[in-house]
């Protein structure tokens, strides 16, 4: 019935229905490593050069943004690429006008999967500056719903004393179609642990991965070794697909029964496969082993990305211990296991200046009817890596999490038609996420120049209503 559905749904007739149902074709986003097509402009609001000289690490050039300062708006002579606000500064409700000032002949502007991106500080002093603080995040989240044809709105925090490059991969990432699903989000960036990353040993591999004539292509993962468990399918099959794109020699984990596509995956990726049950209680040791007898005895790995997850849904009066436990296993308690095996400074384990990055969901935030095992273990990952982040900062480790929304999956084709085409729709971007762009939020965190980027849990979600 759902695929009957399904295919009226997406046949030409079935479109002009939905069309009169009030359901509007959802746009197709800019994906990848593609800039937007007009200017960036920008506004410092305080009068900082962060913005611009960020833009110029990254070879790029701002103009100055138009502000609204009559009756009606000066226009642009063209479509604009994004806009970019630095708001930091800002103590009083009075200078909230500046960012509507900045904003609104913007939005006029924008062109199709554009981006609006504010810049605001991590912390204020003082009643009045902490409200306004907050009030910034009201307005980008609502921006973020009132933007059409595939534009987003993020908030980026920054923590006194943060230098272009520490913010230059976050606003790289924002700026380009790798954040394509990512809407309405807000997350802090701090300064790196430059001393760290700079001693720290870039997981030394004797043979690198053939780059199969992508020379030229940005390889922030070059060389370095990142594994990624659940790797078979779905998005872990795509994890690893951008994190070879982007250099990394992966190491592929996945249950022996996948073991077939776990192969077919490595293969074509020029990674290694490693059949494995995430829950076993060695399994952690087992990785390290892999490394070393696949990469030599110095090899370390550079990131760990927890991705295998299952679900067992049942209202919580149906669930019983076992549907329970197995998904608290899997999704939460293996990593627990996992993680201080790879971090006692073992061969094969994980290497200084490393990343860890769980996934958690959107259910794990607004909790979802029929998922308490998987809504907590969910919720547990996102606690996980918000603890885990101080301790490992000294080492210039970061531990950060996804938490997707609905991502089009074999996972999410169990869910009944229509509920899915409501999924699909209560967001802002109107449509389901692919589940490349959560491997390439996943592989902006694995990224040697994220390191300001810790204990962080950013939605892939096009915005969905549901959670915060
Ligand atoms: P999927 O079911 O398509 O793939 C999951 C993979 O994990 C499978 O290959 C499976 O064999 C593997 N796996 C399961 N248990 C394992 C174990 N014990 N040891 C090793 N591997 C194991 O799922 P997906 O949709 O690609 O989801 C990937 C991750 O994203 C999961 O953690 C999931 O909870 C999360 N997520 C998905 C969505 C979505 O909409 N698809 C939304 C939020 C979060």
């Amino acid at each position: 019935m759902a695929g009957i559905l399904e295919r009226a749904f997406s046949s030409r007739g079935g479109q002009a229905v939905a069309a009169r149902l009030g359901l509007p074709e959802p746009p197709v986003l800019r994906r990848g490593r593609t800039l937007p097509e007009g200017p960036i402009v920008a506004a410092a609001l305080a009068g900082s050069s962060l913005v611009p000289d960020t833009l110029a690490l990254l070879g790029l050039a701002a103009e100055p943004a138009l502000l609204d300062d009559g009756p009606e708006p000066p226009a642009y002579p063209g479509r604009i690429g994004a806009v970019v606000v630095d708001a930091r500064g800002l103590g009083r409700i009075e200078q909230l006008e500046g960012l509507r000032a900045a904003l609104r002949p913007a939005l006029r502007a924008l062109e199709a999967s554009g981006r609006v991106i504010v810049v605001a500080d991590a912390e204020a002093t003082g009643l009045e500056a902490s409200a306004v603080l907050q009030a910034l995040d009201g307005i980008t989240r609502t921006v973020g719903k009132e933007l059409r044809r595939g534009a987003t709105a993020n908030l980026v925090r920054v923590t006194p004393g943060v230098a272009p490059d520490d913010v230059a991969s976050t606003l790289s990432f924002l700026l380009e179609g790798r954040s394509a699903f990512v809407d309405g989000q807000s997350w802090t960036v701090s300064a790196r642990a430059a001393a760290v990353e700079a001693s720290a040993m870039a997981s030394p591999v004797a043979a690198q991965r053939p780059r199969d004539g992508r020379e030229g292509l940005p390889a922030p993962l070059d060389g370095r070794i990142v594994v990624v468990t659940g790797a078979a399918r779905g998005i872990g099959a795509q994890i690893a697909t951008v994190a070879a794109r982007d250099g990394a020699i992966v190491v592929c984990v996945d249950m022996p029964a996948a073991g077939e596509a776990l192969a077919a995956l490595a293969n074509g990726l020029h990674a290694t496969a490693l059949q494995l049950d995430i829950t076993a209680p060695d399994a952690g040791e087992r990785i390290a082993a892999h490394v070393i007898s696949r990469y030599g005895a110095g090899a370390q790995i550079h990131g760990i990305v927890h991705n295998a997850g299952i679900t067992r849904d049942k209202l919580l009066v149906n669930t019983d211990a076992q549907r329970w436990a197995q998904v608290l296993q899997v999704n939460l308690a293996a990593q627990l296991r996992i993680n201080p095996v790879l971090l006692d400074g073992r061969p094969g384990g994980l290497a200084d200046a490393g990343r860890i990055v769980g996934v958690a969901s959107t259910s794990g935030i607004a909790g979802n009817r029929g998922q308490a095992n998987y809504a907590a273990s969910k919720a547990g990952v996102a606690g996980l890596v918000r603890a885990m982040a101080p301790d490992l900062s000294g080492r210039g480790i970061t531990v950060n999490a996804v938490a997707p929304g609905f991502i089009e999956t074999d996972m999410t084709a169990k869910i009944p038609f229509v509920q899915r085409e409501v999924f699909r729709r209560t967001n802002s971007l109107g449509q389901g996420g692919q589940p490349v762009d959560v491997a390439e939020t996943i592989c902006w965190f694995l990224d040697p120049a994220s390191g300001g980027v810790s204990g962080q849990v950013v939605r892939v979600c096009g915005q969905n209503l549901v959670g915060q």
